[in-house]
């Protein structure tokens, strides 16, 4: 995609998100030479799903100016190579053995890793996450207390991939009223202020429906090859 396309695109979107809403460019799939036209056109947080492929980014933009939000499943065997790289965020922590492993291993780094939650509100078999009242338990037993190098942001999560609005729109509604649960139950949880959800097909719905941090890839840099 030239890079005028990617402009005006990348400005279409940030000019229907309300204030208070980020924008993460979904720049997976994509070369660095894309990303560095969204940067040239203000963007500065990127959404990644692999860690191989966030590793090849890194190396070239670096995670300074460039920041990064890990948005895929995360195998535990990765773990340690993804916070190398100082993501500002993984969004995808889909279990309790992967937030543990990110806790330890960011304490063997000496750093503090903010994640998000994943939730699973999807009608798919392959979806990775949570179910909401998993989360909420674990969230009532205070379990997130034990954690010493983790610092639980909030939420991201995903509708089912389907082109029934009402469905999308239960989904989207249903991670905001699991969020909203959890911050009523554990009001002592700083800094959890994260809902992401939302997008290229369905973030005005998702936005509508309480999200704060949209998710966009295709939009913004096009169909990816895969
Ligand atoms: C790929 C991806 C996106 C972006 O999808 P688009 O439809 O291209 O906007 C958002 N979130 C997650 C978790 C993804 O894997």
């Amino acid at each position: 995609m030239s890079t005028s396309t990617i402009h005006t695109r990348l400005d279409a979107v940030r000019q229907s998100l309300p204030d208070g809403v980020g924008l993460v460019a979904v720049s997976k799939f994509h070369p660095v030479k894309a990303l560095r036209e969204a940067y040239a056109a203000g963007q500065r947080l990127f959404g990644e799903s692999r860690v191989q492929e966030l590793t090849a980014k890194v190396a070239e933009l670096g995670n300074d100016s460039y920041r990064w939000h890990f948005i895929g499943h995360l195998q535990t065997n990765k773990v340690r190579q993804l916070i190398k790289l100082r993501p500002a965020m993984i969004e995808s922590v889909d279990s309790v053995r992967l937030l543990e492993e990110i806790d330890r291993e960011a304490a063997r780094q000496g750093v503090v890793q903010p994640v998000l939650m994943q939730l699973h509100v999807a009608r798919e078999e392959t979806k990775f996450g949570f179910l909401p009242e998993e989360l909420l338990d674990w969230f009532e037993a205070r379990r997130y207390e034990s954690l010493t190098a983790t610092h639980i942001c909030g939420v991201m999560g995903m509708a089912s991939n389907t082109d029934d609005t009402a469905r999308i729109e239960a989904d989207f509604k249903a991670i905001r009223a699991t969020y909203d649960k959890i911050c009523a139950n554990a009001p002592d949880l700083r800094g959890f202020t994260t809902v992401s959800m939302g997008m290229s097909d369905d973030y005005p719905l998702a936005v509508a429906c309480g999200s704060t941090l949209v998710r966009v890839g295709s939009a913004i840099f096009g169909p990816r090859d895969y």
